[in-house]
């Protein structure tokens, strides 16, 4: 009887070779050697190693310390890659040599896969954006009057977007409680978390030259979980008139794994019905469907405290790319951008705790660990798993 090979998963394992996702990593053996690697099952696979082994064409790329030279490649050079990756994980003539390049996903540490350029964050969900707008600005329309004609957005901190598993310092701050009459200073007490989708730019565009919609998967090259922490009493006293700043730039946590956009097609979706005409440039009529049936799913500590649809944004990540260029803005090689909050219409899938206890808290205390977890359909009834994102709230600086 053969052994056992880890290359043989159980039908519909997640991360099967219809996922194979991108990461970076580094061994215990050899901790100062960042390479790629791609998820298979609960290995790593050695991308860099394999691309040398097997005399890839794009063994340059491959070998890099980062995603970014690959990214840039554009989709033909991602399809290829994606191809032979196929071929590798499910030839039988390959097996030996790929089997010798696997490491358990539990021996290896997982770095922030792409350097990122510009942090863009939206805020697409129509669920979110109502409930926040209640609790925010009560008495007023949830919705602000360009809600539903362009997708708004925020510049975020590239610099302090940290990989999945990395400690979060609780921020300190100015907060201002309604009662009294002057800030103080102090550690947020109102830490919140954010379930959020990123997409990961790949290719770049001209300066000038607006991105249409259509060319959305020319250019986004996968796409990874975000939380998007936030410090509800910091950026309920800053946010007016500009927005948020140190509420939330302290930290943003991505997955360790970017899931290619080619895993994700069959679970292309269409997006809700649009209430009011759109402008030409995001007005997504007559296109295929651009959304995206992502499960996104929150624990708090080990329980389950949400179930987000990503299927319910309203804006689609190709609208929130055309519109983010359409001043003539270029994309950058790890451009990332976020969806925002995603929420859904029950209580049981909304992305915050802003929202799940209707601004009330309680909220994050030191020591709580925050997983997001997502799951999208795959062919044939198979799931296609997205990487986590878990972050553990550190007390803050002395
Ligand atoms: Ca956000």
């Amino acid at each position: 009887m053969p052994r056992p090979s880890p290359l043989d998963l159980p039908a519909h394992h997640p991360f099967g070779p219809h996922n194979l996702p991108f990461g970076l990593f580094t061994t215990a053996e050899d901790p100062g050697h960042r390479r790629l690697g791609v998820r298979h099952g609960d290995h790593v696979l050695d991308l860099a190693a394999l691309a040398t082994t097997s005399a890839s064409p794009h063994a340059e790329l491959l070998t890099a310390p980062s995603l970014n030279p690959l990214m840039a490649a554009g989709r033909g050079v991602w399809r290829a890659v994606r191809e032979a990756l196929l071929t590798a994980v499910t030839e039988p003539v390959h097996r030996p040599t790929v089997e010798g390049l696997l490491h358990p996903l539990d021996e290896v540490t997982l770095h922030l896969p792409f350097e990122v350029a510009d942090y863009v964050d939206f805020f697409a969900s129509e669920h979110h954006a109502s409930n926040a707008g209640r609790i925010f600005r009560p008495g007023a329309e949830p919705l602000t009057p360009n809600w539903k004609h362009l997708p708004i957005a925020y510049h975020g901190r590239a610099g302090t977007v940290v990989v999945s598993g990395t400690d979060v310092v609780r921020p300190q701050g100015q907060r201002r409680p309604p009662e009294e009459a002057a800030p103080t200073f102090g550690p947020s007490a109102r830490l919140d978390f954010e379930a959020e989708v990123g997409f990961v730019v790949g290719t770049g565009s001209r300066p000038g030259s607006p991105v249409p919609m259509a060319d959305f998967a020319d250019h986004v090259f996968g796409v990874c979980l975000v939380n998007d922490w936030s410090a509800r009493d910091i950026q309920a006293w800053e946010y007016v008139p500009l927005g948020p700043f140190l509420g939330k730039s302290f930290a943003t946590s991505v997955s360790a794994w970017v899931t290619p956009l080619d895993a994700l097609e069959p679970a292309r979706t269409a997006p809700p019905g649009r209430d009011v005409p759109l402008l030409p440039y995001l007005d997504d009529s007559g296109s295929e469907p651009a959304g995206y049936d992502l499960r996104l799913q929150v624990e708090l500590n080990g329980e389950t405290l949400s179930q987000p649809p990503f299927a319910t944004t309203y804006w689609t990540a190709a609208q929130q790319l055309a519109h983010l260029t359409v001043n003539g803005a270029h994309l950058r090689t790890g451009d990332l951008y976020a969806s925002g909050t995603v929420s859904g219409p029950r209580p049981d899938q909304l992305g915050c705790l802003l929202e799940l206890t209707g601004g009330q808290g309680p909220w994050l205390q030191d020591g709580d660990e925050v997983t997001i977890s997502a799951w999208a359909p795959g062919a044939d009834g198979s799931h296609v798993g997205l990487g986590e994102v878990s972050g553990r709230v550190l007390p803050a600086a002395g």
